[in-house]
């Protein structure tokens, strides 16, 4: 008797529903440094942090969540991508630090998003795409404005980077007080060729006297991971919201 009950509440209960699937990727690693703080530390060890705290945080909301990179690698820009398409997930996030054409000790400081396009924004924005795509390791024919293009063909997912671009700032902007320098467009190779909304962030500049110092500081690594998850909880609210319409 409760050997068939038991069966039956097994055969009544609803399939598992499929977890959320977040990659983080923490841009640079191995022999691509990134770009160099005011006090001579790489973006990728800056980026390895914050990517680390925002899988906490991001798994404190449900979601599974892989990093491209588990240690101080070098992982080629087109994989990264490819790491998000064979765990299917849900969302790309690409952390980056910006910065300056003019080096250590510019005025620049404040947070720029990303999201995918054959065409930048802007001239700053071209320069912020060509610094980041210097990390290829190797070029071929899907280095072309063309592969790009075919990959933007997939309109709803570029409509969801950019909902998902403009929710990850929000929370960014507020949730660290920096400077808002917008949500952009530029063709980063580490975007092109994801299957699902794919942004990449620029969380402050190495090379501001001030902010440069402060993005190597846990309190402010701690601010972004979090700004950054509850930009992807609007995301994901949002989105959730229009699907059960
Ligand atoms: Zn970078």
């Amino acid at each position: 008797m409760i050997a068939a009950l038991a069966a039956a509440l097994l055969l009544a209960a609803p399939p598992p529903t499929p977890a959320f699937v977040v990659v983080v990727d923490p841009g640079h690693g191995g022999e691509k440094d990134g770009a160099l703080s005011v006090e001579g530390r790489p973006e990728k060890d800056i980026t390895m942090q914050i990517a680390r705290l925002l899988k906490k945080k991001l798994e404190k909301q449900g979601a599974r969540v892989v990093l491209t990179r588990a240690k101080d690698e070098t992982v080629d820009l087109p994989r990264r991508a490819a790491i998000a398409n064979a765990e299917e997930a849900d969302l790309f996030v690409s952390l980056h630090l910006n910065s300056a054409p003019g080096g250590p000790g510019s005025k620049a400081r404040g947070i720029e998003t990303y999201f995918l396009s054959a065409d930048a924004t802007d001239a700053a924005a071209s320069a912020v795409a060509a610094r980041e795509n210097a990390d290829r390791l190797r070029t071929g024919p899907t280095d072309t404005i063309g592969g790009i293009l075919e990959d933007l063909e997939d309109q709803a997912n570029l409509a969801e980077s950019s909902r998902l671009a403009h929710a990850i700032h929000g929370a960014l902007v507020r949730g660290t007080r920096s400077p808002d320098r917008g949500v952009k467009q530029a063709p980063f190779h580490v975007l092109a060729g994801a299957r699902m909304a794919a942004v990449l962030l620029e969380l402050g500049f190495v090379s501001h006297p001030v902010e440069g110092k402060e993005l190597a500081r846990p309190a402010r690594q701690e601010a972004i991971a979090g700004a950054v998850a509850a930009g992807v909880a609007a995301w994901r609210k949002a989105s959730n919201t229009a699907a059960a319409r």
